[in-house]
């Protein structure tokens, strides 16, 4: 077999390389993301690697929650106006800001840094969850609402967060589990359909 060369120039090399680290971009995005790159250098590649270095430079997990911010303690758990009785726990500061574009929760976040997992060995101690309990204890938390994906990993954590959370006797929620907003019913998987009818509530 021939030893494989490499097509472009190693400084082209290494970008697409680097690029295809990138989740959701594979070696064949990358080549393409690499070459519109290099195609608009003034009106993309340059403002994206400032962007890039001013995010690495400036951008810190707040110490308080976990969520990325420039600030420590970040814009959330400063911002006046918001609740700071009611704390929603959730696995990555991607579903903070989920929740954030819904503009549904007026609380505090703590992000837990990912999710219990024996497959990939993550243990309690690998998450946040001590801060949490730390948080939580404090006066005037009414209710920790566990907002974790539906999924074994997302529901075990849940079930030992609140085994934890249990001796502190604060109110402990987790979001519904059923039919999405403008889903229809004969669509729904049996197991989505089984949790809806479980969480149903009076009218
Ligand atoms: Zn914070």
């Amino acid at each position: 077999m021939r030893p494989k060369t490499p097509v472009a120039s190693p400084e082209i090399e290494a970008l697409i390389g680097l690029l295809a680290k990138v989740p959701g971009l594979g070696p064949r995005s990358a080549r393409r993301a690499a070459l519109q790159l290099l195609k608009k250098r003034e009106t993309l590649m340059k403002p994206l690697a400032d962007a890039l270095s001013v995010a690495a430079e400036a951008v810190k997990t707040c110490s308080t929650c976990g969520n990325l911010d420039t600030r420590d303690p970040c814009g959330l758990c400063t911002a006046p106006g918001r609740d700071d009785g009611l704390i929603c726990v959730v696995a990555d500061v991607q579903d903070i800001w989920a929740l954030e574009r819904a503009g549904a929760f007026r609380g505090r976040y703590h992000v837990l840094g990912g999710l219990l997992s024996a497959l990939d060995g993550i243990g309690p101690d690998d998450l946040r969850i001590a801060g949490l309990i730390a948080r939580a204890g404090q006066e005037g938390v009414r209710e920790v609402i566990l907002a974790l994906s539906a999924t074994v990993d997302g529901q075990t954590t849940a079930h030992v967060v609140t085994e934890r959370l249990a001796p502190l006797g604060v109110h402990t929620t987790r979001l519904a589990h059923g039919v999405p907003v403008g889903g229809e019913l004969e669509l729904l998987d049996d197991g989505t359909l089984f949790a809806a009818l479980q969480s149903r509530r009076p009218l």
